[in-house]
């Protein structure tokens, strides 16, 4: 719990955190003195962190560089506490969401070409930064974003980069009208949403045998799903792969037309393995996105609302982070999972 402990006559705040340590094993629950925000920082009280698919690659080691010991989460929403030195722009007790993107140099090529999202010095929430799993976290002002006010803090939280890098996806897959996708997760709930406001016809890609998925594709306006070996009734013009399974591009390759475009939406993937020649012929092509720029987040963001995106979202008190983590990754989640708090707010 939050609260004063005393330690050599002096009372320092504390707060829950969810600790990970080492590679494959379960997060620890330990009791942390409070962050202080730094110059540019805001200490922010947590309400809400979705748990991404990100967070178990961190976890279970294929992303390889993480601080150690390390908060995980990268999805969150809370309201501003306190401020360091020259954080103006938000107010204290302002409603605010923290991406993965938690802070770029602004000089190399990439911040100077309005590629931040690619910035050789890029730190990131929840992975080389403390993230979510705890009451409090420090942000770089600069990086977070206002959360529209229709939003409750857990149904906002997936927007942050389920939301984000989903959205960001979209624009790279093209204007294609028939747009497949692989995986759906998350991510894919939230650009369905998207992609069937913009007028595109969705073709949901799911495991074999996962009718609850199929189910869950075809009520958010797919216009056919079906497993992910299988070819759809046409030529689709892009896909999007949000599974982290390298076996599903080439299985892609073949779903696009002639000039389809394959994004592959996730920060990490099993290998890909070798195919012909003759299925990106015809100037198919295969790319990924990496990570986010502060417009996708600002754009995305004013978007949402119109649609308007709506989340579904589970929600498990911040002590069973480890019991969502294993839920998402035996495809246990329908939708987006959410850690709160006692701080969270409900819109109702
Ligand atoms: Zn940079
Ligand atoms: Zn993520």
């Amino acid at each position: 719990m939050i609260g004063l402990q005393r330690v050599d006559r002096i009372y320092i705040e504390c707060m829950r955190a969810m600790l990970f340590e080492k590679p494959g094993q379960p997060l620890r629950k330990a009791d942390l003195v409070l962050p202080k925000p730094g110059p540019g920082q805001v200490l922010i009280r947590v309400h809400a962190c979705a748990v991404c698919r990100t967070d178990l690659h961190v976890i279970d080691g294929e992303l390889t560089q993480p601080k150690l010991p390390l908060i995980p989460g990268h999805e969150i929403v809370g309201r501003i506490e306190e401020k360091g030195e020259a954080a103006g722009r938000f107010e204290i007790g302002d409603r605010i969401g923290i991406p993965w993107l938690g802070w770029t140099c602004g000089e190399c090529i990439y911040c100077r070409a309005k590629k931040e999202n690619l910035c050789d010095q890029a730190k990131f929430t929840g992975y080389t930064l403390d993230g979510g799993y705890a009451d409090y976290t420090v942000a770089d002002h600069r990086f977070c974003f206002p959360i529209p006010d229709s939003y409750s803090d857990a149904e906002a939280a997936p927007l942050l980069c389920a939301g984000l890098i989903g959205y960001r996806s979209l624009v790279k897959a093209g204007n294609g009208k028939r747009l497949g996708i692989y995986g759906f997760g998350a991510a894919a709930h939230i650009v369905a949403q998207v992609a069937k406001f913009q007028n595109r016809e969705l073709y949901a890609f799911t495991r074999s045998g996962d009718e609850d998925a199929k189910t869950f594709a075809l009520a958010l306006g797919a216009v056919w799903a079906g497993a992910s070996d299988e070819s759809p009734p046409v030529k689709l013009d892009a896909a999007i792969i949000f599974a982290p399974v390298g076996d599903l591009v080439p299985q892609a390759l073949r779903a696009v037309g002639k000039g389809g475009i394959v994004v592959c939406g996730g920060i990490h993937m099993s290998d890909i393995p070798s195919f012909p020649y003759e299925i990106l012929w015809e100037e198919r092509s295969v790319c990924s996105v990496a990570n986010l720029t502060r417009s996708d987040g600002e754009e995305f963001l004013s978007l949402a609302p119109k649609v308007p995106v709506t989340t579904e979202v589970q929600t498990f008190p911040l002590e069973k982070a480890n019991e969502a983590l294993e839920r998402l990754r035996s495809g246990r989640i329908q939708g987006a999972a959410v850690l709160v708090t006692e701080a969270t707010e409900t819109s109702d």
